[in-house]
C-alpha cells in the first residue's frame, strides 16, 4: 500500500510522492520560545512525529530531513523578557528567556517520546537569509519599503501574470473578499489594506538588524518571513511537506507561500499542506490567551510522557480533540499492559495491520486498535509496532519502578506486607490475609496470586 496525505491546499487525500525519494523533506513551524508549552502545542509536535517516523521507516533514516524552528524573535519574548528581568538590558534578558524556554521545551517534548528533527533552526541565525528573501521581493514588485517597514502586497502577487499560486489559495479565502472586509484603521504606510509585514523598526533597547531595502534604521523581521527564510536555507525553495496547527493556514502559511513563490518563482513551496486539528478543553481551543491550558510540564508531573503521546494519538490528527482525565486514565492503563507484556521482548517488524492505517494519512486510532488486536496473538509484532509509533523506550521494570515512584508506595513495605500475608495464609488465616489485602489495595496496591507466587502492581 503507498502513502496517501491529506493536502489542505488541495483539500483532498494525495498519494504522496517525494520529490527525491533520497532526500525527503519536512518542515513543520516549531514554538516561539517565551513561555512553557502547553499539552495543544505537543499535538503537532507528536503528530509530525510520527509522519517523521513512518516518513523513515519508508524511506530510510538518511533520507529523511525534518526541519523544526525555533521562533526567538518576537513580541512576547520580549515583554516577558522585560518582566522576568526588570534589571538587565534587554538583548541580554532575551537571551535567558529563549534559552530557558527552549530547554524547558526539549525536556518536554524528549519526554513525550519524539524524536529530535533533522535541524532545529533559530530565527535569530538566519536574519541573512530574511533579507535576502526581502531584497529579491522588492526587486520583483512584490515589496516595498515604507517608513522604515517593508511590506509584502498580496495584490501584486495576484496580479502578475505568471504562474505564481493565488494569493489566498491556500486558506480558500479570496482576495477579494478580504480587502473588502479589511479594518478601517489600517497603519498609514501600507498602500493596501490587506499588506503583511516583512521586516519592521524596532523599539529602542529591541534587538535589531540591519534593515533590507535601503532602510537606514536598524530593524527586525516579521514573524511569517522567518519560517520562509529557515525552511528556504535547509530544504530549498521547493520541498515536500510543511506542517503545523490548523490556527496557522491563514495567515502565518498563506503568507509564507506568498513570499517564498513569489521570491524564487515557484508555483508551489510545499507540494503537501499538513495541518493538524485543536486539541481542546470543553470544547474550546486550549490556548494561553484563553487561560484553559494546562501546560505539558505539568503534566508530566502525573503522568509518563508516553501516556500523553498514546492519548495524543488516539484521536485522528485532523480531528479535534477534547482532553480529559478518564482518557488518560485508560491510556495509563493500556501502557501499562503493554509495557508488562512487550517491553522486554524482542521486536518483530512492526505488523501490517498498524502501518496500513498509518500510510492511510495517519489513520492512528485504527492502528491503536489493531495493536489491540496484535495484543492477543503477536507480542513480538505488538512491540515492533509500538517502537515504530515512538513507544516502548524503557524495560518493563523501569517504567514499573517509575509508577511505584510516582505513587509514593514504598516497595519494601509491600514486600514486607506480602510476606506476612503469605505467612497467613500458609497457616490458613485467611481472616488475617484478606486483611492485608485490603491494607494494600488501600495503599494503591493491586496483587495477583499464580502457582508461581504473588506479583503486585500499582493500581491506576
Ligand atoms: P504557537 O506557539 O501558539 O505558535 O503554537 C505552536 C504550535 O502549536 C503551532 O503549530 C500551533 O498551531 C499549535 N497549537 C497551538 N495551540 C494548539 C491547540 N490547542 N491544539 C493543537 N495545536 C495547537
Ligand atoms: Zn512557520
Amino acid at each position: 500500500m503507498e502513502l496517501r496525505l491529506h493536502d489542505t491546499l488541495s483539500r483532498e487525500k494525495r498519494p504522496f510522492v517525494p520529490l527525491d525519494a533520497k532526500n525527503v523533506r519536512m518542515y513543520v513551524c516549531g514554538p516561539t520560545v517565551y513561555d512553557f508549552a502547553h499539552i495543544g502545542n505537543a499535538r503537532p509536535v507528536i503528530v509530525f512525529d510520527v509522519l517523521f517516523r513512518l516518513l523513515r521507516h519508508l524511506y530510510g533514516e538518511a533520507h529523511v530531513k525534518y526541519v523544526r524552528n525555533i521562533t526567538d524573535v518576537d513580541d512576547k519574548i520580549n515583554d516577558r523578557a522585560e518582566r522576568d528581568f526588570p534589571g538587565l538590558p534587554l538583548n541580554e534578558a532575551i537571551r535567558k528567556v529563549t534559552e530557558q524556554t527552549g530547554r524547558q521545551f526539549h525536556a518536554d517534548v524528549d519526554a513525550l517520546g519524539a524524536l529530535r528533527p533533522s535541524v532545529e533552526p533559530r530565527a535569530t541565525e538566519h536574519i541573512a537569509e530574511m533579507r535576502e528573501i526581502i531584497e529579491k521581493l522588492v526587486a520583483r514588485g512584490f515589496a516595498y519599503a515604507a517608513e522604515d517597514h517593508v511590506l509584502f502586497s498580496p495584490q501584486a502577487m495576484n496580479a502578475a501574470n505568471s504562474t505564481l499560486p493565488r494569493y489566498g489559495a491556500l486558506s480558500n479565502r479570496s482576495l477579494d473578499e478580504m480587502i473588502a472586509g479589511a479594518r478601517v484603521d489600517v497603519a498609514p504606510y501600507k498602500k493596501g489594506n490587506t499588506d503583511f509585514v516583512l521586516w519592521k523598526p524596532s523599539k529602542p533597547g529591541e534587538p535589531s538588524w540591519p534593515s533590507p531595502a535601503g532602510i537606514k534604521a536598524e530593524g527586525r523581521p516579521g514573524w511569517h518571513i522567518e519560517c520562509s527564510a529557515m525552511a528556504w536555507k535547509h530544504l530549498g525553495e521547493h520541498f515536500d511537506i510543511h506542517g503545523g496547527g490548523i490556527d496557522l493556514v491563514f495567515p502565518h502559511h498563506e503568507n509564507e507561500v506568498a513570499q517564498t513563490c513569489c521570491a524564487f518563482h515557484q508555483e508551489r513551496m510545499a507540494n503537501y499542506w499538513m495541518h493538524n486539528g485543536f486539541l481542546q478543553v470543553e470544547s474550546e481551543k486550549m490556548s494561553k490567551s484563553l487561560g484553559n491550558f494546562i501546560t505539558i510540564h505539568e503534566l508530566l508531573k502525573d503522568w509518563p510522557g508516553e501516556v500523553l503521546r498514546l492519548n495524543m494519538l488516539k484521536t485522528h490528527y485532523r480531528s479535534p480533540i477534547d482532553w480529559t482525565m478518564k482518557s488518560l486514565e485508560e491510556s495509563a492503563k493500556t501502557l501499562d499492559d503493554w509495557y508488562r507484556v512487550a517491553a522486554d521482548v524482542a521486536p518483530a517488524a512492526p505488523a501490517a495491520s498498524v502501518v496500513e492505517p498509518l500510510l492511510d494519512d495517519l489513520n492512528t486510532p485504527q492502528a491503536i486498535a489493531a495493536l489491540h488486536g496484535l495484543r492477543s496473538n503477536d507480542i513480538a509484532g505488538l512491540a515492533g509496532s509500538l517502537r515504530l509509533l515512538g513507544f516502548l523506550s524503557e524495560s518493563a521494570a523501569q517504567w514499573e519502578s517509575r509508577k511505584q515512584q510516582a505513587s509514593g508506595v514504598d516497595a519494601g513495605e509491600v514486600e514486607r506486607l506480602l510476606a506476612e500475608r503469605t505467612a497467613a495464609r500458609a497457616r490458613k488465616d485467611f481472616k488475617e490475609s484478606d486483611r492485608i489485602r485490603d491494607l494494600l489495595a488501600a495503599m494503591g496496591v493491586a496483587i495477583k496470586d499464580s502457582k508461581d507466587g504473588t506479583t503486585w502492581e500499582i493500581a491506576r
